[in-house]
């Protein structure tokens, strides 16, 4: 395989989603969602995959990288697109395997926006929902599937012939699902799809394993990649405060106070430590809600929902359950607990300064945490120095100030004090006077 060969400078030249040689429909299709050139990524990928290359591309989450699978897909899917009622006439062309429900909804989701002038059928199946009404869509047949593997070998055990004409087999956050152990169904799947295929892997990290399954699943891919091996965006600032575990609800609290927080994904490393935390915040009067693997499906898709309308301020997650999720400009992500594995710091980071916004991500390291810090450090080769927690204002005004233990003093708050506007605030309305107090 020719991995490690790049893209040429031709194709870096192209500026617009025209220059990449797409089709008016789907050009108008990203015109509606204000899509206005083309991300690095979809530059490197949509004329490749235009040409028929099987691809392993390194994006992050947030690059962009759906629409890089999911434009040239639909483009090569144009000849197939026809009205006819029969389902014969829709076998499925395309497959898309995510790891997660929420990240097959999401990526379904765009691919019906960029469809949306196209007569070609897409569906999405996952687990933990009932199979009947994906088997009605599924039998009327789709050209476009996306599947969590897990369900999608159930849908195949009973419609044998549901997989016999892809043509086209993306990998979507690869790395993820060999960490959720889908290895086996992966492979059963690929054994259910024509040899002759084109193929493309997303990951969002590259390491032995993802190189390995490239080997047995691409025919001599492309390797294209948009961020340095193993690194965060740089478009993300990393603060990191050292806090005593028990110490770390409220530290939590003050950091999104005194940052004006508008929102924020805090992740837990285990479904526990997340219910409790959302509990907790709950009774500290902070819209909390929380998403994790054993909640069911509709509760999962209801936190989410609340937090997308902004009515959740914090949702805490887990790192299984918060992929795939995409929320435009989240400003904020807390690591409330440090992840053991430092690939999922720089996927939990990943989930803020989305296409090339700035965002802020937040660790509270405690003691015992220290180990894990350093790895992570390692990892994205550089340092993170601890910074002390940030100050909350006091409301501005007249402030009551303790002059002795005795006896108050009234005054008038005092013009704020100079200082860099935290990256949070800066989607806010401009501060009102305040000054942070001593500590
Ligand atoms: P993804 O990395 O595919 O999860 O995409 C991250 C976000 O960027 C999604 O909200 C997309 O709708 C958005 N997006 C993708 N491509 C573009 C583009 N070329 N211009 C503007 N937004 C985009």
């Amino acid at each position: 395989m020719d991995a490690g060969t790049d893209t040429s400078a031709a194709l870096e030249a192209a500026t617009t989603f025209a220059d990449l040689g797409l089709d008016a429909r789907l050009l108008a299709a990203l015109d509606a969602l204000n899509y206005k050139v083309p991300t690095p990524i979809q530059k490197q990928a949509i004329p490749l995959m235009l040409a028929g290359r099987d691809l392993m591309a390194q994006a992050q989450t947030g690059t962009g990288k759906t629409a890089a699978f999911a434009l040239p897909l639909l483009q090569k899917l144009i000849p197939d697109a026809n009205t006819s009622a029969s389902p014969a006439r829709h076998p499925v062309r395309a497959l898309v395997l995510a790891p997660t429900r929420e990240l097959a909804i999401q990526v379904h989701d765009s691919v019906m926006a960029y469809k949306r002038h196209l007569p070609l059928r897409s569906t999405v199946v996952f687990g933990g929902m009932d199979m009947k009404g994906q088997e009605a869509d599924l039998r009327n047949g789709v050209e476009i599937l996306v599947a969590t593997p897990g369900r999608l070998l159930d849908h195949a055990g009973s419609r044998p012939a549901l997989l016999s004409q892809v043509r086209f087999l993306v990998l979507d956050e690869a790395d993820r699902m060999l960490d959720m152990g889908f290895l086996p169904d992966l492979k059963r799947i690929v054994d259910l799809l024509p040899v002759q295929r084109q193929t493309v892997l997303f990951s969002a990290t590259f390491d032995d394993a993802i190189v390995g399954l490239a080997r047995s699943f691409l025919h001599n891919p492309l390797k294209v990649e948009v961020a340095r091996r193993n690194t965060a965006a740089e478009t993300v600032e990393q603060v990191v405060h050292k806090v005593r575990e028990d110490d770390k609800l409220d530290a939590l609290v003050r950091v999104v106070e005194a940052r004006e927080i508008t929102q924020a994904l805090v992740f837990t490393r285990t479904k526990l430590a997340a219910d409790k935390l959302g509990r907790r915040l709950l009774k500290r009067g902070i819209q909390a809600a929380t998403i994790h693997g054993d909640k069911a499906q509709l509760e999962r898709l209801a936190a989410l929902d609340g937090f997308k309308q902004g009515k959740v301020r914090l949702l805490v997650a887990t790192d299984i359950a918060a992929r795939g999720i995409d929320i435009a400009e989240l400003p904020c992500v807390v690591n409330f607990e440090l992840p053991y594995s430092p690939e999922d710091y720089v996927h939990r980071i990943g989930r803020t300064g989305r296409a090339g916004a700035s965002g802020l991500a937040v660790s509270l390291v405690a003691p015992d945490e220290e180990r894990l810090l350093g790895a992570i450090e390692r990892f994205i080769n550089r340092p993170l120095t601890p910074t002390p927690l940030p100050q909350i204002a006091p409301p501005p005004g007249p402030v009551a100030v303790q002059a002795t233990a005795s006896a108050t003093v009234v005054g008038t708050a005092r013009p704020p004090r100079r200082q860099r506007e935290p990256v949070c605030a800066l989607l806010l309305p401009p501060r009102r006077a305040a000054e942070p107090p001593a500590s």
